[in-house]
């Protein structure tokens, strides 16, 4: 009789351990989940940041290697933004980018990526294009951006942005292609802005 209350006993206490451990795994994987998301994502616009990017662009380059498959930078930079910042604040400034995130990730891909790579600055990566794809697309999300107005309270805004585009088809380092296309970019501006230069 002895033996039979104590095993009741252990059970019992086996049990509260048990749902004591399900409770602080869970606590911790939530929090681990939390950490992820700084980690990796830019806090205005939830697009990932720079460091997050870097990491996909270099599986990308693993990829290519081993499947030959090229793949595609994109990097544009709002027109003029400071203006928007001056003339409606920058709580407006904000929206706009939270805004222009939203627009180009509903153009893009679920297997694109979309990052920010600076203040006004968003960088796509487009799986499996060719120049010519890569081109297309660029054109498609300029005139998606002019065209679409972004916010409408307190005032009905639409921007311009200005892209430039490179092909990732060597082995040359991942930097060398986004240099490429930030040069694009610098011709796209001092073209007139509001398009694609490659
Ligand atoms: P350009 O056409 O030559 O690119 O002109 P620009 O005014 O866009 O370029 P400039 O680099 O002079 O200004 C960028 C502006 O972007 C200035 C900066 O305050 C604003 N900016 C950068 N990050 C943020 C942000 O997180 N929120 C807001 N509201 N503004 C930002
Ligand atoms: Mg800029
Ligand atoms: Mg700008």
């Amino acid at each position: 009789r002895n033996l039979y209350v104590h095993d009741l006993r252990s059970n019992a206490w086996a049990q509260m351990l048990a749902r004591q451990l399900q409770r602080s795994n869970s606590e911790l994987s939530n929090a681990l989940e939390q950490v992820r998301t700084l980690a990796t994502l830019d806090h205005l616009t939830q697009c990932l940041n720079r460091r997050a990017l870097m990491e996909t662009l270099d599986l990308e380059s693993v990829r290519r290697q081993r499947y030959g498959n090229s793949f595609g930078i994109i990097l544009l930079d709002l027109d003029h933004f400071k203006s928007v910042n001056d003339m409606h604040g920058h709580g407006v400034g904000d929206a706009v980018l939270v805004a222009t995130s939203q627009l180009l990730r509903s153009k893009l891909r679920a297997n694109d990526c979309l990052a920010r790579w600076g203040g006004e600055e968003f960088l796509c990566v487009l799986v499996e294009v060719d120049q010519q794809a890569l081109l297309i697309k660029a054109q498609q999300l300029c005139e998606a951006l002019a065209q679409t107005p972004l916010i409408e309270t307190p005032v009905v805004l639409t921007v311009t942005g200005s892209f430039g585009i490179a092909v990732c088809d060597s082995d040359a380092p991942i930097a060398q292609f986004i240099e490429k296309a930030d040069q694009a970019l610098y011709r796209a501006k001092k073209s007139g802005r509001n398009r694609v230069c490659a």
